[in-house]
């Protein structure tokens, strides 16, 4: 083995060679950046009115949306930061499908960003990742929620537990199911390993928040593991609430 090349030269030589590609427009980034200005701009940031229970956008007058008015979920609160879109779908499923693993850390310091001051209100304990089945993740290569969790991890200085849960059922795309059904999916699908230890305070952390079917299969397995307040952020949330009840 030749002499370690310090951290930043590494970083310099590897940029040169393998320029970071924006996660909006799949480009090259600009030298030494990781997405395009413009499109960082240009990214579907929700700054209306959220929500109070799952952060989706209401209107002025509303304190939740439609399906928090009507459902119970198992997590305390949370937030998605980016509309699903046109443009986000494109995003996401780059990085879970074409092997765009890099993009979850652009994705997850972007959600770090945008989230400050709920994680200073939370004050979370661990940052848990939504696990996928071991099969898709040796598939993949990854899974993406962890990769979006880490950078969340690693600069609020929140422990990072990207082991605590496990997919216990194997899934199908919930894409065509109604929302009933999306439940039903997932009950039992998540659970906590064996002797995981379980704080009072969880960050749930995830690609894209639909109907909280997956957020919501975390969330139960978490608390009665012994967790009390359990938060999430998503990377992308839904506008409104499912059509197909
Ligand atoms: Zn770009
Ligand atoms: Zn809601």
């Amino acid at each position: 083995m030749g002499k370690e090349i310090p951290g930043f030269a590494h970083k310099f030589i590897l940029n040169l060679l393998y320029p970071a590609r924006c996660p909006v427009c799949d480009r090259p980034a600009p030298f030494g950046t990781d997405i395009c200005p413009d499109c960082l701009r240009a990214l579907p940031v929700i700054e209306t009115r959220r929500c109070a229970k799952c952060g989706k956008p209401v209107e002025e007058f509303e304190k939740y949306c439609e399906d928090c008015a009507k459902n119970p979920h198992a997590y305390t609160c949370g937030l998605g930061i980016f509309l699903y879109d046109e443009q986000m779908k494109k995003t996401m499923a780059a990085l879970k499908y074409k092997g765009r693993r890099e993009y979850g850390a652009v994705l997850g310091r972007l959600v770090f960003e945008r989230a400050r001051s709920e994680l200073l209100r939370w004050r979370p304990q661990a940052v848990i990742p939504v696990p996928i089945h071991p099969e898709r993740r040796n598939q993949r290569g990854y899974n993406q929620a962890e990769e979006i969790a880490r950078p969340i991890a690693e600069l609020s200085g929140i422990r990072f537990c990207p082991d605590l849960l496990v997919r216990t059922e194997r899934t199908g795309p919930m894409k065509k199911l109604t929302r009933a059904e999306r439940f039903e999916n997932m009950e039992n699908a998540i659970a906590v390993r064996s002797g995981g230890h379980v704080p009072d305070r969880v960050l749930i952390v995830d690609d894209i928040y639909t109907t909280g079917a997956t957020i919501d299969a975390a969330a139960g397995a978490l608390r009665k593991a012994g967790a009390r307040q359990i938060y999430f952020l998503s990377v992308c949330i839904g506008a409104g609430f499912m059509i197909t009840y």
